[in-house]
């Protein structure tokens, strides 16, 4: 396929680098410094996604995302320095489709893209990756769970479990029902799955430090918060 991105980011060695992954992907791409040139590539039509960092010299990528929305409804993937800025993003408010936290991996970055040009191709944006809550996002095409951009590192377990859980926020789960959702077989007891939400609130809280996500229900079971607020 070819595709054609637009990469608006100031700093060179980044912009080097995911130039570099994008084309190892055979993916084309064009780049400029400033917000405004970004803008006008954009206004050409000739892009199919854009990767837009926040802070540029001449503005910030979020006017850039906004205007672009007037016209446009192609793919926005940010690239972000800082965690607050996140909120923004995943706020939608802005009309994103994904984040990276700088630092990043290129690589990583470039699959990404690949996935969401995939998906909005197929005309279901939303059909793989479930954006359960603002902060947890559930991408069962790679069976992965992403929190607040970081791939959390899942057993079969703990992956089956979150994403029951991350299905229906706020939904109090029983251990019976986590252990169905996860595929346990009944003779493992239910303190087993006390001990997979123990990892897993670990691994989220490593991601997400003061999100406190996981709750639990003392005597009925555990729940995914809809927001970590
Ligand atoms: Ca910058």
């Amino acid at each position: 396929m070819t595709v054609s991105i637009l990469l608006v980011e100031d700093d060179k060695p980044i912009a080097d680098n995911v130039m570099l992954a994008l084309a190892r992907e055979n993916m084309g791409c064009r780049h400029t410094t400033l917000a405004a040139e970004g803008l006008a590539l954009l206004a050409t039509g000739k892009f199919d996604l854009a990767i837009l960092d926040v802070g540029l010299p001449d503005g910030n990528g979020f006017d850039v995302c906004r205007t672009l929305r007037g016209f446009s409804d192609i793919p926005v993937i940010f690239l972000t320095a800082r965690s607050d800025e996140i909120d923004r993003v995943v706020g939608l408010e802005i009309g994103a489709d994904d984040y990276v936290l700088k630092p990043f991996s290129p690589r990583e970055l470039a699959a990404r893209v690949k996935t969401i040009l995939r998906r909005s191709r197929n005309g279901a944006v939303s059909a793989n990756a479930t954006a359960a809550t603002a902060l947890i996002k559930v991408d069962d095409e790679r069976a992965r769970i992403v929190c607040l951009g970081q791939p959390l590192d899942l057993s079969r377990t703990e992956y089956l479990m979150l994403k029951a859980m991350a299905a229906r926020p706020e939904k109090v789960f029983s251990r019976a029902e986590l252990m169905d959702a996860a595929g346990l077989a009944e003779a493992s007891l239910e303190r087993s799955v006390d001990t997979h939400i123990k990892a897993l609130r670990a691994k989220v809280a490593a991601a997400a430090p003061d999100s406190d996500l996981i709750r639990t229900h003392r005597g009925l079971g555990y729940s995914l918060a809809r927001d970590g607020a």
